[in-house]
């Protein structure tokens, strides 16, 4: 078994916080070890001298980044790809920093995603260049509406870098600079993927290929805002990345850098409260009565649970953002079916390509039946091969590989079954997820017939799951929806209530690059003038999320970019 993916986090239940900190108290408090959670408290740590204490609800800390393992295998939950992790890159500088540089890359094929629209088969290639020449060999003729496509999409990430810095800001600078700052993203983030795109490239297959990465940001063009589309899109342009280990190194490298500092994570701690004082944040109550005290409580548990569940209601409704977040309301959910099998990837000839299946032609009204009713055919299957991408699997986990199949999916199917507990809901329920499996694994099947005989494990996640392990309300996994008006949303890393400070996906964008630049803002936030010249605003302040390269140079000539 990878030693990563060994549980990361001190057992609330079993040890004390205060065995850490004598005289009970913690500098700050941090709810949640998603990437948010984890770099803001990294942050805090070893740039302000913090001591700071992680509290994590699941068994293990990491959020989406965690790993799990069942007999001879081992599945990311929420890390499929990473872009941007090129030596000297804002995304890479922050995760050295955080993870003390020990987290290693390997780069993923130079086609890293490949969508399967019908029976033809495109393939997204690393570089802008090689991008544009791939897509133009595949549509002859349209290479300058693909160039002003690319130049659409640099145009709006170059917004993404003054945005994000005003979500840093203290409220009364941000009134005064903040319009100017994020107006260059709202530009592109008011209108939709379909608006800004359908103009450029016209009716037909470009403009499904163009926009297939939909799945990363859970919305389909007629809804998603352009600016998100942009951000994931450009992300990528370059090629893209897998942790060394699987995606637990993550967590576990993060870890070691807060105990380090003095600081620590425990896992199987839910926060029930955040504790309000005279108009301040000062503390958590735990759901099982105790009281922890902080000056700072830095919120990585997303802006719904934040405003509508640790707050007290008489708290946060004077802020006038529990209406505002409900009106955005939340991102996808998503099925998952983590598949074992029992042959090598080279045995069976897969590879790292992320492949984007889809089987209708109408993406749209595919997408609304299906959430309307999962008895309606599956409108997507997107398949990631994690085994193929992680040049240590096969030496930690010989003669096997694994396959990760995920399609959008809704709560509401799952009404009868919420208030069940986890592992008890029942045979129907059981039967319901051995049907979806089967059917998601048909179309698989389809694109990767060798491992047709060879799945000796398969496993379906579905919404319920997902509430189970994160506390997201509707088992979403990005957060709030990426819809023009999110980016409206005046949510910012220091909240309306002095000492609260908000961390993660739901600050800037999904992803985990997003949701660790909110995590570096919370930060940033919180130190203001100590951070300052420090590694998080000049990471930040070189951003431009999801900029594609400056310069279109080949892929690096190794594998693995980084060495421990
Ligand atoms: C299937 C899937 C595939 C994905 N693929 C990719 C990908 O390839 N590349 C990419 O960049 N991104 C990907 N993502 C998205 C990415 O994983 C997320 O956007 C990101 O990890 C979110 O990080 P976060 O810190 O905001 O929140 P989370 O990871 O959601 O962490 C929040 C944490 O808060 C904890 N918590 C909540 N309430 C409490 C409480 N009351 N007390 C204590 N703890 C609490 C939760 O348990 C959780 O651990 C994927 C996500 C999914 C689900």
């Amino acid at each position: 078994m990878n030693r990563h993916a060994a549980r990361v986090g001190l057992s609330y239940k079993q040890v004390s916080p205060d065995r850490l900190s004598p005289d009970g108290r913690w500098d700050a408090i941090v709810i949640g070890s998603g990437i948010g959670g984890l770099a803001s408290a990294a942050m805090l740590a070893k740039h302000g001298g913090l001591r700071v204490l992680v509290l994590e609800r699941h068994s293990t800390a990491g959020g989406f980044t965690h790993t799990f393992t069942r007999p001879g295998f081992e599945w990311d939950v929420g890390v499929h790809y990473l872009g941007q992790l090129e030596e000297g890159e804002p995304l890479r500088m922050l995760f050295d920093d955080i993870a003390g540089g020990r987290i290693r890359w390997a780069r993923m094929p130079d086609v890293y995603d490949r969508v399967i629209l019908g029976d033809e088969r495109y393939d997204l290639v690393a570089g802008g260049r090689r991008f544009l020449d791939s897509l133009s060999a595949r549509f002859p003729g349209r290479r300058r509406d693909l160039e002003r496509y690319l130049s659409t999409l640099v145009g709006a990430t170059r917004g993404g870098a003054p945005f994000f810095l005003d979500r840093a800001l203290p409220r009364r600078l941000s009134r005064l600079l903040g319009p100017v700052l994020r107006a260059p993203l709202h530009r592109h983030a008011d209108r939709t993927v379909e608006e800004v795109v359908r103009p450029l490239v016209g009716e037909g297959p470009l403009f499904d290929v163009l926009t297939a990465q939909c799945g990363d940001y859970g919305l389909t063009p007629r809804h998603a805002s352009f600016a998100i589309h942009a951000m994931v899109a450009g992300h990528y342009l370059r090629g893209a990345y897998y942790p060394v280990g699987g995606s637990a190194v993550i967590a576990a490298e993060i870890a070691r850098t807060l105990e380090e500092h003095g600081s620590a994570i425990f896992v199987a701690a839910e926060v029930e409260r955040i504790l309000v004082e005279n108009g301040r944040a000062c503390g958590v109550t735990m759901t099982d009565g105790r009281v922890l005290r902080a000056p700072i409580v830095i919120s990585d548990a997303g802006a719904p649970n934040t405003y509508l569940r640790l707050l007290a209601p008489e708290v946060a409704e004077p802020t006038g953002l529990p209406a505002k977040i409900r009106a955005v309301g939340p991102s996808a959910a998503h099925l998952s079916l983590y598949l074992g099998l029992d042959r090598t990837d080279r045995e069976l000839g897969l590879d790292g390509t992320n492949l984007w299946i889809y089987p209708e032609r109408d993406r749209e009204r595919a997408f609304e039946r299906f959430l309307a009713d999962p008895r309606a055919p599956i409108p997507l299957v997107y398949a990631s091969f994690p085994s193929a991408k992680d040049p240590s699997f096969a030496s930690r986990h010989p003669g096997k590989a694994t396959m990760e199949l995920v399609t959008i999916a809704s709560l509401r199917w799952l009404e009868r079954w919420k208030d069940a507990r986890w592992k008890k809901r029942g045979a129907d329920y059981d039967a319901w997820k051995a049907e979806m499996s089967e059917r998601l694994l048909e179309i698989a099947l389809r694109e990767r017939p060798s491992v047709r005989g060879h799945v000796v494990h398969a496993e379906l996640s579905t919404p319920l799951s997902t509430r189970h392990f994160t506390a997201h309300p509707d088992g979403e996994i990005y957060g709030l929806a990426h819809t023009p008006a999110r980016f409206r949303l005046p949510l910012r890393a220091q909240s309306p209530i002095p000492g609260l400070f908000l961390a993660g996906q739901d600050l800037v964008s999904c992803g985990v690059a997003g949701a660790l630049f909110g995590g570096a803002l919370a930060a940033t936030a919180v130190l203001r003038s100590t951070l300052i010249k420090s590694v998080a605003l000049r990471a930040i302040g070189r951003a431009r999320p999801g900029a594609p390269a400056r310069r279109d140079e080949e892929p690096p000539p190794s594998e693995v970019t980084a060495v421990p």
